[in-house]
């Protein structure tokens, strides 16, 4: 109830003749125009429900690991809501329409796009918790990505995010990485799994037509944390599958997910399925990647209007059978030290795999131990929603992620497992901030850890 007496009831008509008579630049009109088609649409869909029936009963507030950290109006769940619902109510209702002030309505304008980057990208991870607990089941999340659809129709979404799509739809990858310096990685991730197992037979197989599967990877493998895409070569080898990565659209990452541009993100999927085709491959496999498992497995046959042609899941189910199967066996023993895991929202509440990560730490680890809360329920670590690339942000997302340490202090597990490289960066970062002691790993590189 705290919320619903402090919202801010205003209303600021937007005049495009008055706007272009005071020399407003004319794409001023258009952006705004651009932004009120999404919104539009989201009235005639399921968004409106969203959009339109919180209460402001305020229930939500202390699920929001954001609000948490920075208890503020501006940080309440419902108060994000209503940045987006204000304007809906504007438009599409009749006391909207005609006393907009009596009930918090108000015009879409420069000056409020301008501050909804803020609210949509700045305030909120899309990780879905409140939704969790709302009493109406209200998905604040949808509302969120109907605001950044707007930012993204309007030339409105923050710099760190707009450039990781546009690396992305340029290169195949959001890193920009050249294909020599991937071909390269391979090459030396090959020499090392060599010389490491002594097995001469072993290696990454790259744009290898013909294969069971065509596995992605982040970015992040190739740049930054080669051993998970080393373990999982390692853990292939070991299962005897058929597989490849491809040379030109590996990238399980994007950020048109994020970015709310569902034209880019159509793309970005499309040309990953259609290098599956082209490869000739069966199944496709995603890496560890919260956001990239949401947004194609569950989004693509929507931004592509159509089901795959071929079957896609994760590593981790993949893993998981490889172990049921006896296909691979392991000793939980070489994974001696405290092992608790992580859930990444996308992965997990937004995305439905929680269990096989379970089943497998249980059986590659000697002593895992569970964080509380977990599965559906977790925290975001506080680097979902992409804000990770706004350094803007970077001390509202360290703040928001100290819940996130308490839990892993909690547990005191030496190892984070987390199926997810985007948590895995701001995890490392938590472990250092909050001196947690603590390594993040990936779960492939405990399963190839605990190869007997
Ligand atoms: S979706 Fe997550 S970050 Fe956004 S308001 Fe809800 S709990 Fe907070
Ligand atoms: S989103 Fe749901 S729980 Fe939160 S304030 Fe609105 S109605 Fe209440």
């Amino acid at each position: 109830m705290r919320y619903l007496f402090s919202v801010a009831r205003k209303t600021d008509q937007y005049d495009a003749k008055k706007a272009e008579a005071q020399g407003e630049a004319p794409t001023a009109e258009r952006d705004v125009n651009a932004a009120l088609d999404i919104l539009d649409a989201s009235a005639r869909g399921l968004g409106a429900f969203h959009i339109n029936a919180c209460l402001r009963c305020g229930i939500c507030n202390d699920t929001c690991h954001i609000y948490l950290a920075e208890p503020q109006t501006a940080n309440l769940p419902a108060a994000k809501a209503a940045v987006i619902s204000s304007l809906l109510r504007r438009r599409h209702t009749f006391l909207g329409r005609h006393l907009p002030s009596f009930v918090g309505a108000r015009d879409l304008t420069t000056n409020v796009l301008d501050e909804m980057p803020e609210t949509v990208f700045g305030r909120c991870t899309a990780c879905g918790r409140c939704a969790v607990h709302c009493v109406l089941g209200i998905d604040l999340r949808e509302i969120i990505r109907i605001g950044r659809q707007m930012c993204a129709a309007a030339g409105r979404v923050p710099d760190g995010i707009q450039r990781t799509v546009a690396n992305q739809l340029e290169t195949g990858n959001q890193m920009a990485i050249p294909r020599d310096e991937l071909l390269s990685t391979a090459q030396w991730l090959t020499d090392d799994l060599k010389l490491e197992t002594g097995d001469d037979s072993i290696r990454i197989p790259v744009d290898e037509f013909g294969k069971r599967v065509l596995y992605l990877i982040n970015p992040r493998e190739v740049k930054f944390f080669p051993l998970s895409l080393m373990a999982a070569a390692g853990v292939f080898h070991a299962a005897g599958e058929s597989w490849t990565i491809s040379s030109k659209f590996y990238d399980i990452t994007n950020y048109g997910f994020f970015s709310g541009d569902d034209t880019a993100a159509a793309e970005i999927t499309r040309r990953v399925v259609a290098e599956a085709e082209a490869l000739g491959v069966e199944e496709i496999v995603l890496s560890e990647c919260g956001h990239g498992y949401r947004a194609f497995r569950w989004e693509g046959p929507r931004w592509l209007g159509k089901p795959y042609p071929l079957p896609v899941r994760s590593v981790i189910e993949l893993l998981d059978k490889y172990i049921e199967s006896g296909r691979i066996k392991v000793d939980p023993r070489k994974n001696a030290e405290r092992v608790t895991l992580h859930d990444p929202c996308n992965l997990v509440r937004l995305g439905g795999v929680s269990e096989p990560q379970r089943r497998i730490l249980a059986r590659v680890a000697a002593d895992f131990v569970e964080m509380t809360p977990n599965r559906e329920d977790n925290f975001c670590c506080g680097g979902g929603g992409g804000m990770l690339a706004l350094s803007e942000y970077g001390d509202r997302r360290v703040a928001s992620g100290k819940i996130k340490a308490d839990q892993i202090r909690a547990t005191g597990a030496k190892i984070v497992a987390t199926p997810c490289h985007n948590c895995a960066d701001q995890l490392l970062e938590l472990s250092k901030r909050y001196k947690l002691g603590t390594e993040i790993q990936a779960i492939v590189e405990l399963v190839y850890n605990a190869l007997a």
